[in-house]
């Protein structure tokens, strides 16, 4: 456990030394050239990574195109194996459950260590990978890498094999019977979906622990960013078949296939509310386990005696990490009604100052935060469509909200919202009732402690009030945010099916 935050800087700084040659060089369209590389992976063409090598696409299938968020340029045309790729999937995780299983837990641990190793060396190339697919900046891109690895480094320490090995006696002697053991197993084949927003970090999230734990593991990244989770299946010192990646345009396709397989027998997910509910009730149908980590609307509460600056300075700091399209992003900003004008000021003052719109991969002025694109255009005129119904509904755009296009694209793409501050928001609001996942700061005035904490906890999602992440926590939502822990010790245990044995 003492290991996980030296490593986090040893990452940091390693994407530093990589920052000359992987990243920046990635964004002028050469790469070094690894096996995490953009040029290595979107000359591999493979869309599917299943039993240690690439899987050709479906008969017919159209490929699955992977473009930049910010130029809107092509980054990769890779194979789309569909369903037939995901019962390959299926087959090479069960075929290699087994053995994985029956190596020793310390091994495995190992296993993952190394597996952490190989990510430290590709750092910038996985840095370049995700500024490519997925619009986010150097820094954030660069974050994402150390966060994904610490979870690596977490699940392969001795605490975490501990815990996978622990062996709990049961005295049974006061009724007349023996001593009975309770130990641990793997529950088996885990099938992992993960969204765009966090394409690494999230998929390392889930299958460090479950290989750790012995299972197998088939997963699916998002459509706009594969690269990352098939490089991160590339980079695996693992046996074939232990982690096998399907990327997909038709995500239902390899979901129906993966929840009606009998030897899937547990789904993780991380995304939207909606498909995750949809992917349990399917899951139900044969019995597997369900991990969901879904969305949020978290609430930033600033109370009248608040420290304006470390407000303002804490709420940019999470707002605008990754352009707003974080699930613990503050999309709910209350303010007591005595300090909205003077809050309303100093953030419109900060945000002018520290925000800085525009291309992803170009590092920005000291002191600012580069603002990058949002994922795609109906994520764009998601947050403009938000922003409309506040201001229909009576709200005030104070700054913001316009859209900057790509330098070098023609105007086609950039995808890029300039900050909007927005003061006068109700509950009623859509922007108080779905994510808006992008740049937007929308402000309501509340007059007492006790009201702004039941307007706080009024709707049905309830994933963070705070921003945790490390790979020591573990992390998770209650209501329709989600169920289940991932991170820590606790996110061993959906991956290990408890065990009693009654000796003599
Ligand atoms: P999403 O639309 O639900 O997609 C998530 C994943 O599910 C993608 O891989 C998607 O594939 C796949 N998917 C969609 N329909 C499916 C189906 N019928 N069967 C199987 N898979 C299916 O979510 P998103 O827009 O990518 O991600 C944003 C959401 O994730 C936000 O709500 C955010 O709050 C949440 N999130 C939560 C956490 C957390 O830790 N709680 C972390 C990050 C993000 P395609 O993309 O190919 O459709």
């Amino acid at each position: 456990m003492q290991r996980a935050a030296p490593r986090l800087w040893g990452a940091a700084a390693s994407w530093r030394r990589h920052l000359a040659t992987g990243v920046t060089s990635a964004s002028r369209g050469r790469s070094s050239d690894g096996p995490a590389s953009v040029a290595a992976l979107a000359r591999s063409g493979a869309g599917a990574y299943v039993g240690g090598g690439g899987q050709p696409g479906a008969p017919g299938a159209a490929p699955l195109v992977v473009h930049n968020p910010y130029t809107g340029g092509r980054v990769a045309t890779l194979s789309d194996g569909g369903a037939p790729a995901a019962a390959a999937a299926t087959a090479a995780a069960a075929g290699a459950a087994a053995a994985w299983a029956a190596t020793p837990t310390a091994d495995r641990a190992a296993a993952v260590g190394r597996w952490a190793d190989a990510l430290d060396a590709a750092a910038g190339d996985l840095a370049a990978v995700l500024v490519a697919e997925g619009g986010k900046t150097l820094a954030d891109a660069a974050a994402e890498v150390a966060y994904a690895t610490s979870y690596l480094r977490y699940y392969a320490t001795a605490a975490a094999a501990a815990h996978v090995d622990a062996v709990t006696p049961i005295d049974l002697s006061d009724g007349g019977g023996g001593t009975g053991v309770v130990t641990k197993e793997p529950v088996g084949v885990v099938a992992a979906i993960t969204p765009w927003n966090f394409p690494l970090a999230m998929l390392a999230r889930k299958v460090a622990p479950a290989v750790l734990a012995g299972c197998t593991v088939v997963a699916k990244p998002a459509a706009e960013t594969p690269l990352s989770a098939l490089a991160l299946a590339r980079l695996a010192p693992l046996p074939p078949g232990v982690v096998n990646v399907v990327a997909t345009a038709d995500a239902a396709a390899v979901g129906d296939t993966w929840m009606a397989a009998g030897a899937v027998r547990k789904v993780t997910f991380t995304g939207s509310t909606g498909v995750g509910v949809g992917l349990a009730r399917a899951a139900a149908g044969t019995g597997k386990r369900v991990s969901l980590e879904l969305g949020g609307l978290a609430p930033f509460i600033v109370t009248a005696d608040a420290d304006l600056p470390a407000a303002v300075g804490g709420l940019l700091a999470a707002r605008l990490r990754c352009s707003g399209q974080t699930c613990i992003s503050p999309g709910r900003v209350y303010v007591h009604r005595s300090v909205v004008g003077a809050f309303t000021s100093a953030l419109a003052e900060g945000l002018a100052a520290a925000a800085a719109p525009g291309d992803p991969a170009v590092e920005p002025p000291d002191g600012a935060t580069r603002v990058g694109p949002l994922i795609h255009s109906g994520a764009v005129h998601k947050v403009q469509a938000l922003i409309r119904d506040a201001l229909d509904g009576g709200a005030t755009l104070v700054t913001g909200g316009t859209v900057v296009p790509a330098a070098d694209s023609g105007g086609d793409a950039g995808h890029v919202v300039t900050p909007a501050l927005l003061t006068g928001v109700t509950d009623r609001m859509r922007l108080f009732r779905e994510e808006a996942f992008g740049p937007v700061f929308p402000l309501s005035p509340f007059d007492t402690l006790e009201e702004v904490v039941g307007r706080a906890n009024s709707l049905p999602v309830g994933l963070a009030a705070v921003a945790l992440s490390d790979a020591r926590v573990p992390f998770g939502g209650v209501r329709l945010s989600g169920v289940g822990r991932e991170g820590g010790l606790p996110g061993l245990d959906p991956y290990l099916e408890l065990k009693y044995t009654l000796l003599g």
